[in-house]
């Protein structure tokens, strides 16, 4: 919803002209093999596989860099933009939201596209993408273009902790019991040193409590 469209896939390069977003999940029994590095700075995203009706056993094929009729796919688009980041075009930036639960999205903020290859996988390649988080001046411009929603950048909380504050705190804003358009807020400001690892540190707020959060510590 916050994309303004309906995401079909998980790779959306681009679409309609609209920001680059892809969907990623690191859960147990997720269909691609997305991992992350560093404490979360690097994200290792997994290409897709062949459309289903084109190919009915579609983890038994490549996944594809071509259509049939020789266009680019979702992997061949990001490849393509990650080649040119090689060769000294600026990264492509990347939206990242990442799917902790069913039914529960959260917003991992703007990564950089910055490498690509192809690697075996059992009897089959599949396309990798390394994403680098942005620094702090991208997330800036970021607010200014976005406004207040997307004010709160996730630094890449373990998936096991957000799902633990979100259980703990009943999907719910700790200070109104809110339920629209929370965000995992660091108690201790990451800034300042806030732990993204520990539950103590992380809390759900609404955007409303978030903002007069951050208004109090600027
Ligand atoms: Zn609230």
């Amino acid at each position: 919803m916050a994309e303004g469209y309906n995401l079909q896939r998980g790779m959306n390069f681009r679409v309609k002209g609209k920001d680059t977003v892809i969907l990623m999940s690191v859960r147990r029994g997720a269909p691609y093999a997305d991992r992350t590095e560093e404490d979360g700075q690097i994200l290792i995203y997994e290409g897709h596989d062949v459309p289903r009706n084109i190919n009915e056993s579609t983890k038994a094929v490549n996944q594809p860099q071509f259509t049939p009729n020789g266009k680019l796919t979702q992997n061949g688009k990001f490849h393509k933009a990650a080649m040119d980041y090689r060769n000294g075009e600026p990264p492509e930036l990347v939206k990242v939201y990442e799917k902790i639960k069913d039914g529960i999205w959260v917003y991992n903020g703007i990564f950089e596209l910055i490498d690509a290859w192809q690697e075996k996988s059992g009897k089959r390649k599949v396309f990798k993408f390394k994403l680098r988080i942005t620094d702090i001046a991208l997330r800036e411009r970021e607010i200014m273009q976005q406004g207040v929603n997307d004010l709160d950048h996730n630094r890449m909380i373990p998936t096991s902790v957000k799902l633990e504050v979100w259980k703990r705190d009943k999907g719910k804003c700790v200070t109104c019991g809110s339920t629209d358009n929370l965000h995992f807020d660091h108690i201790l400001p990451f800034s300042k040193g806030g732990t993204s690892l520990k539950t103590e540190n992380i809390q759900l707020l609404c955007a409303r409590h978030n903002l007069q959060k951050r208004d109090k510590i600027q």
